[in-house]
């Protein structure tokens, strides 16, 4: 196990916290990496696999995903050693445990990641009361139910294709992973007059150049089945979306789908990203070159966190909403034009805009080296 102080630098982390008792086979790590903005926020994560090093990239992410929403939230993340289909029992006792072991930190709440769901959150929120992503029954905002993440991708394209020569309204699009993102992404674009050429789950894909019906297709994959079973368009296998024609082509299923292999395959003008790290960072430079625009992950994909953070204030559905709406347009006006101005990728452009937002909410802090504040002490 790595001693957790090789990958410190300017921005954190601040805190790494390992927990462990044997007697009930509790092993877990806490890392709170910058919490200049807020109290961080990220998820719990339960696995066989996971490490120091997992934990703190995972935490890191957040911090620049949560300064890129421009929420008063800074970066954490939890994993809590084991497999998460233990009997419900057993994870119940462990995830409880878990939360009362680090019920002293004030600075970090907990959310729902793999392995981990709002029951478990409901039971972090029994014990500390320091969680997001509840049930409905206690205040929850159910994000995948609504497609708040969804709800963002949509608002990311429609900024997108005013820097193209068509518009919504007829724009093809290809959704990879016809699953909580990508099913609602389909759904508000289709609903804003896009056409919905092809869609995919892990089983296969389903394409129809004149456009699938979302509904139809919704509802036969609510039914239990592959979007691939579905009658009304051409049949394939999964990995065949690539080829697929379009405009907008949404990954909204694993990591790393898109890679130096396949990425000549694709034929968009706009690559929305849905899932987290998507392309390879190779594949993603390829894009460029081909003078594809991507809007990226921690940009387009806020719309969950945005919807947590919210939940945590006491909002509404219909506010959270509307903050996804208004954050996530500001902020890819802001990358595209950062990217422009500097002749910069628009990752890096968020990334620079991300990282400047912690270090300006750093300048706040006693021990602030970017302040250029009196030092009163
Ligand atoms: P999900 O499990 O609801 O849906 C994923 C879908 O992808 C499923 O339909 C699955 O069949 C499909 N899939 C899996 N492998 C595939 C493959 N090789 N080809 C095509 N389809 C495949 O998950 P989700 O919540 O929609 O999350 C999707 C991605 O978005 C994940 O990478 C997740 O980390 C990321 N993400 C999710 C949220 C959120 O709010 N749920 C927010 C940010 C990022």
């Amino acid at each position: 196990m790595t001693d957790g102080f090789e990958f410190c630098d300017a921005l954190g982390p601040t805190k790494i916290i390992h927990i462990y008792e044997p007697e009930i086979k509790l092993r877990g790590i806490l890392v709170v990496d910058n919490t200049a903005a807020g109290p961080a926020i990220g998820g719990l994560r339960m696995a066989t696999d996971v490490s120091v090093t997992e934990c703190f990239r995972l935490a890191r992410a957040m911090t620049l995903k949560n300064a890129a929403a421009g929420l008063p939230h800074g970066g954490g993340k939890s994993v809590l050693y084991g497999n998460p289909k233990i009997p419900i029992e057993e994870k119940e006792h462990l995830i409880r445990a878990f939360s009362q072991a680090l019920r002293g930190n004030r600075d970090y709440i907990f959310g729902p990641d793999m392995g981990t769901n709002e029951v478990c959150m409901a039971w972090i929120r029994d014990e500390i009361g320091a969680s997001v992503g509840l049930p409905r029954e206690i205040g929850g905002i159910p994000l995948d139910e609504i497609g708040a993440t969804g709800w963002g991708l949509y608002h990311a394209a429609r900024i997108a294709v005013d820097h193209f020569d068509f518009d919504l309204q007829g724009a093809r699009v290809v959704v990879q992973g016809f699953g909580a993102v990508g099913k609602h992404a389909a759904r508000f674009l289709t609903d804003a007059g896009a056409i919905l050429v092809a869609a995919s789950d892990s089983q296969g894909m389903i394409s129809k150049p004149q456009g699938l019906s979302f509904h139809e297709l919704a509802a036969h994959k609510e039914g239990g089945h592959s979007v691939r079973t579905f009658t009304d368009g051409q049949a394939d296998a999964a990995d065949k979306i690539i080829d697929i024609e379009c405009d907008i082509w949404i990954p909204a299923a694993r990591p790393d789908v898109i890679n130096e292999h396949n990425v000549d395959r694709l034929n968009t003008k706009i690559m929305i990203q849905g899932a987290n790290i998507p392309c390879t960072a190779s594949a993603e430079e390829r894009l460029h070159e081909r003078g594809i625009l991507v809007i990226p992950d921690f940009i387009a994909n806020a719309g969950g966190v945005i919807c947590a953070a919210m939940e945590y204030q006491g909002s509404t559905q219909s506010t959270a909403l509307r903050a996804i709406e208004e954050k996530i347009t500001h902020n890819v006006e802001e990358v595209l034009a950062l990217a422009q101005q500097q002749n910069l990728r628009p990752r890096q452009a968020a990334t620079q805009m991300a990282e400047k937002r912690v270090r300006n909410a750093m300048t706040y802090r006693r021990f602030s080296s970017f302040s250029n504040a009196p030092n009163f002490l």
